[in-house]
C-alpha cells in the first residue's frame, strides 16, 4: 500500500516536470527522480531567501492595507473585490516565484548529476584520481565508462575533489 502510494506520489503524470527539468532524465526512476527533484528544491530554498521574502512583503501588504480599510470603514463590497484581487495578485507571485526557481533548480540537478557520475554506483564513494578501477571502500569494480571519465579528469589533473559534496 505504502509503496504503491509512494508510486503515485513519484510519478510524474503529466510529464510537465521532465519538459521543466530535463536534467531529471539523467536519474534512473521516479523515486529517485522525485529525490533528486525534492533535495535541489530544498537547497535551492536554503541558499535563496528571495521567495521567502516575496510572500512575507506580499502577507504583511495585505493585513496592512486590510487594517488600514477596516480603520477607515470601508464597505463589505469594496473589501470583498480587494480579497479577490489580492488572492489574483498572490496567484501570480508563486507563478512568478515558480518560474524563477526553475533555472536555479536545474542547476542544482546538474551539480548532483556531477556528483553522481564520480562516485561508486554500489556504495557512493567518491572515485576521484582512482586508477585500481576498483572502490576501496566496498570494492565494487568501477564500470569501463565509469573509469574513463575519471581516468581524464585525472590527465587534464582537474582539482575538482574540493567541490564534492559527498553525502
Ligand atoms: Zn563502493
Amino acid at each position: 500500500m505504502a509503496s504503491t502510494l509512494s508510486k503515485i506520489l513519484h510519478k510524474d503524470v503529466t510529464g510537465e516536470r521532465l519538459r521543466e527539468y530535463p536534467e531529471l532524465k539523467e536519474f534512473p526512476d521516479d523515486r529517485r527522480r522525485h529525490k533528486a527533484y525534492t533535495a535541489a528544491i530544498k537547497e535551492v530554498a536554503k541558499r535563496n531567501h528571495f521567495p521567502l521574502l516575496a510572500r512575507l512583503a506580499f502577507f504583511s501588504f495585505c493585513i496592512l492595507g486590510f487594517s488600514l480599510m477596516g480603520y477607515l470603514g470601508a464597505a463589505d463590497m469594496l473589501m470583498r473585490r480587494t480579497a479577490a484581487v489580492a488572492l489574483c495578485v498572490y496567484i501570480l507571485l508563486e507563478l512568478w516565484i515558480y518560474r524563477w526557481a526553475i533555472p536555479r533548480v536545474r542547476q542544482e540537478l546538474r551539480r548532483m548529476l556531477d556528483r553522481h557520475a564520480y562516485c561508486c554506483r554500489q556504495c557512493g564513494y567518491a572515485l576521484f584520481g582512482n586508477a585500481s578501477g576498483r572502490c576501496p571502500e566496498c570494492g565494487t569494480e568501477v564500470a569501463a565508462d565509469q573509469r574513463r571519465l575519471i581516468l581524464s579528469q585525472a590527465e587534464i589533473g582537474l582539482e575538482i575533489g574540493d567541490r564534492l559534496g559527498v553525502e
